[in-house]
Protein backbone atom coordinates (compact mmCIF):
# COMPACT_ATOMS: atom_id res chain seq x y z
CA UNK A 1 0.00 0.00 0.00
CA UNK A 2 3.03 2.39 0.38
CA UNK A 3 6.33 1.26 -1.47
CA UNK A 4 4.01 -0.65 -4.01
CA UNK A 5 6.36 -3.43 -4.15
CA UNK A 6 4.55 -7.17 -4.60
CA UNK A 7 5.03 -9.21 -0.73
CA UNK A 8 4.04 -12.60 -0.14
CA UNK A 9 1.90 -12.63 2.23
CA UNK A 10 -1.52 -10.92 1.19
CA UNK A 11 -3.06 -10.16 4.02
CA UNK A 12 -0.33 -7.74 5.42
CA UNK A 13 -0.37 -3.76 3.76
CA UNK A 14 3.03 -2.81 4.52
CA UNK A 15 6.04 -4.52 3.64
CA UNK A 16 8.72 -5.08 6.07
CA UNK A 17 10.88 -1.98 5.28
CA UNK A 18 7.58 0.06 5.12
CA UNK A 19 6.66 -0.83 8.60
CA UNK A 20 10.41 -0.28 9.81
CA UNK A 21 11.01 2.90 8.35
CA UNK A 22 8.97 6.04 8.13
CA UNK A 23 9.00 7.86 4.88
CA UNK A 24 8.88 11.30 3.39
CA UNK A 25 6.68 10.25 0.42
CA UNK A 26 3.19 9.61 0.66
CA UNK A 27 3.14 6.33 -1.77
CA UNK A 28 4.22 4.98 -5.14
CA UNK A 29 3.96 1.88 -7.65
CA UNK A 30 6.24 0.13 -9.19
CA UNK A 31 5.18 -1.17 -11.99
CA UNK A 32 7.85 -4.36 -12.93
CA UNK A 33 9.12 -7.11 -11.17
CA UNK A 34 12.71 -6.76 -11.95
CA UNK A 35 14.36 -9.44 -14.26
CA UNK A 36 16.71 -9.73 -16.80
CA UNK A 37 14.64 -8.45 -19.79
CA UNK A 38 13.17 -5.64 -17.43
CA UNK A 39 16.73 -4.72 -16.52
CA UNK A 40 17.81 -4.99 -20.42
CA UNK A 41 15.00 -2.92 -21.58
CA UNK A 42 16.14 -0.17 -18.53
CA UNK A 43 19.83 -0.60 -19.97
CA UNK A 44 18.80 0.49 -23.47
CA UNK A 45 16.99 3.42 -22.23
CA UNK A 46 19.96 4.50 -19.85
CA UNK A 47 22.50 3.82 -22.92
CA UNK A 48 20.44 4.75 -25.85
CA UNK A 49 17.45 6.64 -24.92
CA UNK A 50 15.18 4.26 -26.82
CA UNK A 51 12.23 5.89 -27.98
CA UNK A 52 10.43 2.47 -28.35
CA UNK A 53 11.29 1.23 -24.71
CA UNK A 54 9.83 4.86 -23.56
CA UNK A 55 7.05 4.60 -25.33
CA UNK A 56 6.19 1.38 -23.64
CA UNK A 57 6.99 1.81 -20.39
CA UNK A 58 4.73 4.96 -20.89
CA UNK A 59 1.86 3.22 -21.96
CA UNK A 60 2.27 -0.03 -19.87
CA UNK A 61 2.80 2.44 -16.57
CA UNK A 62 0.14 4.75 -16.76
CA UNK A 63 -2.22 2.01 -17.69
CA UNK A 64 -1.08 0.01 -15.13
CA UNK A 65 -1.71 2.55 -12.57
CA UNK A 66 -4.25 4.03 -14.06
CA UNK A 67 -6.22 4.09 -10.63
CA UNK A 68 -3.95 4.90 -8.65
CA UNK A 69 -2.79 8.11 -10.63
CA UNK A 70 -6.62 9.63 -11.13
CA UNK A 71 -6.77 9.11 -7.24
CA UNK A 72 -3.87 11.34 -6.41
CA UNK A 73 -3.91 13.91 -9.78
CA UNK A 74 -0.04 15.17 -9.60
CA UNK A 75 0.02 19.04 -10.96
CA UNK A 76 3.73 17.56 -11.69
CA UNK A 77 5.92 15.23 -13.04
CA UNK A 78 9.52 15.27 -11.77
CA UNK A 79 12.27 13.51 -13.30
CA UNK A 80 14.79 12.19 -10.35
CA UNK A 81 17.63 14.52 -11.26
CA UNK A 82 21.85 13.28 -12.03
CA UNK A 83 24.71 14.89 -11.33
CA UNK A 84 25.42 17.35 -14.27
CA UNK A 85 29.16 15.78 -14.76
CA UNK A 86 27.07 12.32 -15.36
CA UNK A 87 24.30 14.87 -17.13
CA UNK A 88 26.90 15.39 -19.56
CA UNK A 89 28.47 11.89 -19.82
CA UNK A 90 25.01 10.32 -20.80
CA UNK A 91 24.07 13.27 -22.62
CA UNK A 92 20.44 13.16 -21.16
CA UNK A 93 18.56 11.96 -18.11
CA UNK A 94 16.65 8.60 -18.24
CA UNK A 95 14.19 9.81 -15.58
CA UNK A 96 13.26 12.93 -17.43
CA UNK A 97 13.32 10.99 -20.80
CA UNK A 98 10.36 8.59 -18.64
CA UNK A 99 8.67 11.43 -17.42
CA UNK A 100 8.14 12.95 -20.62
CA UNK A 101 6.95 9.84 -22.12
CA UNK A 102 4.44 9.96 -19.03
CA UNK A 103 3.81 13.25 -19.36
CA UNK A 104 2.69 12.88 -23.24
CA UNK A 105 -0.13 10.46 -22.48
CA UNK A 106 -0.94 12.13 -18.95
CA UNK A 107 -1.10 15.68 -19.82
CA UNK A 108 1.12 16.68 -16.93
CA UNK A 109 3.59 19.06 -17.69
CA UNK A 110 7.46 17.37 -16.44
CA UNK A 111 9.21 19.85 -14.10
CA UNK A 112 12.61 19.99 -13.05
CA UNK A 113 12.15 20.71 -9.22
CA UNK A 114 15.15 18.45 -8.17
CA UNK A 115 18.78 19.00 -8.85
CA UNK A 116 21.76 16.42 -7.74
CA UNK A 117 24.50 18.19 -6.22
CA UNK A 118 27.07 15.64 -6.06
CA UNK A 119 27.49 11.93 -7.47
CA UNK A 120 26.72 9.13 -4.94
CA UNK A 121 27.79 5.68 -4.61
CA UNK A 122 25.70 2.95 -5.96
CA UNK A 123 22.56 2.45 -3.30
CA UNK A 124 23.61 -1.92 -3.65
CA UNK A 125 25.28 -3.27 -1.33
CA UNK A 126 25.34 -0.39 1.45
CA UNK A 127 23.00 -0.44 4.68
CA UNK A 128 20.12 1.16 5.96
CA UNK A 129 22.45 3.61 7.44
CA UNK A 130 25.02 4.12 4.50
CA UNK A 131 22.19 4.53 2.20
CA UNK A 132 20.74 6.96 3.56
CA UNK A 133 24.36 9.03 4.73
CA UNK A 134 25.26 8.43 0.58
CA UNK A 135 22.23 10.95 -0.04
CA UNK A 136 22.50 13.23 2.72
CA UNK A 137 22.41 16.82 1.27
CA UNK A 138 23.10 15.30 -2.66
CA UNK A 139 19.42 16.76 -3.51
CA UNK A 140 18.26 20.23 -3.77
CA UNK A 141 15.41 21.67 -5.14
CA UNK A 142 15.29 24.43 -8.01
CA UNK A 143 12.71 26.93 -9.31
CA UNK A 144 11.52 30.32 -8.93
CA UNK A 145 7.93 29.56 -9.18
CA UNK A 146 5.75 28.57 -6.34
CA UNK A 147 6.13 24.33 -5.88
CA UNK A 148 3.32 22.43 -6.99
CA UNK A 149 0.63 20.80 -4.17
CA UNK A 150 1.05 17.56 -5.10
CA UNK A 151 3.78 15.51 -7.73
CA UNK A 152 4.45 12.63 -8.57
CA UNK A 153 8.38 11.57 -8.94
CA UNK A 154 9.58 9.15 -12.21
CA UNK A 155 12.18 6.86 -11.79
CA UNK A 156 13.70 3.84 -13.54
CA UNK A 157 14.41 1.64 -10.93
CA UNK A 158 13.21 1.34 -6.98
CA UNK A 159 16.45 -0.22 -5.16
CA UNK A 160 16.27 0.27 -1.40
CA UNK A 161 13.57 3.59 -1.83
CA UNK A 162 16.53 5.59 -0.56
CA UNK A 163 16.34 7.72 -2.98
CA UNK A 164 13.03 8.70 -3.72
CA UNK A 165 12.57 9.49 -0.13
CA UNK A 166 15.78 11.51 0.04
CA UNK A 167 13.85 13.36 -3.18
CA UNK A 168 10.76 13.58 -1.32
CA UNK A 169 11.53 15.11 1.76
CA UNK A 170 13.82 17.70 -0.17
CA UNK A 171 10.47 18.58 -2.20
CA UNK A 172 8.62 18.35 1.23
CA UNK A 173 11.15 21.13 3.15
CA UNK A 174 10.65 23.23 -0.41
CA UNK A 175 6.75 23.42 0.00
CA UNK A 176 5.16 20.71 -1.62
CA UNK A 177 2.20 18.73 0.52
CA UNK A 178 1.82 15.84 -1.54
CA UNK A 179 5.07 13.39 -3.19
CA UNK A 180 4.00 10.19 -4.37
CA UNK A 181 6.25 8.17 -7.35
CA UNK A 182 6.48 5.95 -10.03
CA UNK A 183 9.20 3.37 -10.44
CA UNK A 184 9.46 0.87 -13.63
CA UNK A 185 10.98 -1.93 -11.63
CA UNK A 186 11.78 -2.84 -8.26
CA UNK A 187 12.55 -6.28 -6.75
CA UNK A 188 9.63 -7.33 -4.64
CA UNK A 189 9.92 -6.69 -0.80
CA UNK A 190 11.12 -9.24 0.33
CA UNK A 191 14.28 -9.51 -1.28
ZN1 LIG B 1 6.93 -1.16 1.23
Amino acid sequence: MKCGRRIENESEELCSSCKRETSAFDSGRCTFIYNSEIGEAIKQVKRNGTREFLDFFGVYCVGRHELFLKSIGPKALVPVPLTDSRLRQRGFNQSELLAQSFSRIMGIPVKKLLVKTRNTKDQKGLNRWQRTNNLIGAFKAEGNEPMPDKVLLVDDIYTTGSTVNACAAVLKAAGVKEVYFICIAAGTADD
